[in-house]
Formats: structure tokens, sequence, C-alpha cells
């Protein structure tokens, strides 16, 4: 599994740009690929492999990261990093580091590997009608979650509202305890619109939303 090679689009330095650890430190590694193709996608680059790293080199990189930086979590995105490729040597990645918390954002739509591991985190994304993935939700997941250290999250535009009550109610039956965030599309619903959807509503959510877009600019890369 360590010379399981893995094809990365980039890795770098950042601030987590959403939730559940918006602003936090992070070891972002985005990888390459995914089995969608959303309508609102911000990452068209996501097919790029620019890197290409082996299990046991992507371990040694995070920990000389983490050795000069300890507080870095390691935030696996994509693309999707739950891909048939990449999901095995990911669990033995996240296996050999036990003591670094690792977030995986995931789109929703693959079943999520067993998540008794403490240190392995899923934020899983619930695809809004408007984002047109395709393929739906793949509904095991609210059952597989564990709310004392996963998430979903949703991504709503505004024809997607009354779809998001809806959904809220699903998860909230099936998970009571799961967080749920929500953020708006960005560009297309402000966040006092959002906000105040939420008040209204009686929601029991927390609003989100993609803080390096507000700090870096929606189209820079690499932050
Ligand atoms: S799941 Fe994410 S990376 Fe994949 S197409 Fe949709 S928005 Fe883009």
């Amino acid at each position: 599994m360590q010379r399981t090679i893995l094809s990365l689009v980039e890795k770098y330095i950042t601030l987590s740009g959403e939730a559940p650890l918006m602003g936090h430190p992070a070891y972002l590694i985005r990888f390459s690929g995914c089995n969608l193709d959303c309508a609102f996608c911000d990452t068209p680059y996501r097919n790029e492999e620019n890197i290409r790293i082996s299990a046991a080199d992507l371990i040694a990189d995070i920990q000389a990261h983490t050795h000069e930086y300890p507080q870095l979590i390691i935030l696996c995105t994509g693309g999707e990093p739950l891909l048939q490729k990449y999901r095995q040597a990911l669990i033995y990645i996240i296996d050999k580091l036990p003591r670094l918390q690792f977030y995986i954002e995931t789109n929703g739509t693959i079943p999520v590997p067993e998540t008794n591991r403490a240190n392995c985190h899923y934020i899983v994304d619930w695809k809004a009608p408007s984002a047109e993935a395709g393929v739906p939700f793949a509904e095991t997941n609210l059952k597989q979650l564990k709310h004392e250290k996963d998430c979903i999250k949703i991504v709503t535009g505004p024809e997607d509202l009354d779809w998001a009550k809806k959904t809220i109610a699903c998860i909230k039956k099936s998970n009571p305890q799961l967080p749920v965030f929500i953020s708006p599309v960005w560009g297309k619903l402000s966040l006092s619109q959002l906000a105040e959807f939420i008040l209204t509503n009686k929601l029991p959510v927390s609003l989100s939303f993609q803080l390096h877009k507000l700090i870096w600019g929606a189209h820079t890369r690499g932050v």
C-alpha cells in the first residue's frame, strides 16, 4: 500500500475554507478526478494530474510539514478523494498518522468507508438539484456518519431552498445530532438571504461559506 501512487492536482498549506473548521490552518491535498460534473463546480481543473506521489512519500511530506507546524489539520479534497483508486491508500495514510486529524471532503454520492477511526472526519456534501450532479446522494451515509466527528454540508442556490428544507428534515430524522452546515452557491445567494432563510424557518443548521474566496478572490488557485 505504501507504494500506491496517488495523482494530485495540488497540495499546499492554507486556511480551511469551509465548515466545520473554517479558518483553521490546514495541509490541503487535492486529489485528481471526480465521478461528477456539477453545473457550478468551482474546481474546473479537478482532473489535472500535476503531482504523482507514493503513499509513503505523502506521509513523509505530511510529517515534515506538521513537524514544523503542529496545528495543521489534513484536509483531503478534490475532485473526489474517495474514488476507488484512492480510498484504500487514504485509509492507510490516516492509520499511519493517528495523531493527526484528517478531514475528508466528499461529494456524498459514494458510501464513506467505515468511520470508527477517531482521527478521520467526513464532510459530506448533499448536492442540491441545481448542481445537476446526475448521481443521487448515497443515503447509507446518513447512518454511517458519526455526529461526534462528521457532518453534512449543503450548498444551495435560490432555487434549491425548498429542497434544502426537506433535505435538512430528512437528515435530522435519520441522524438527529449530526451537524449540518448550509452554504450559498457563491454569487447566486447572499449570506444575508441565507441567514434569513435559516432563521425564518428555524432550521437546525449552521451557516457556512467559502472563506478562501472572500480572502483571496473567487478564482485564485493554490490558496
Ligand atoms: S463533486 Fe465537487 S469537484 Fe466534483 S464536479 Fe462536483 S463540485 Fe466539482
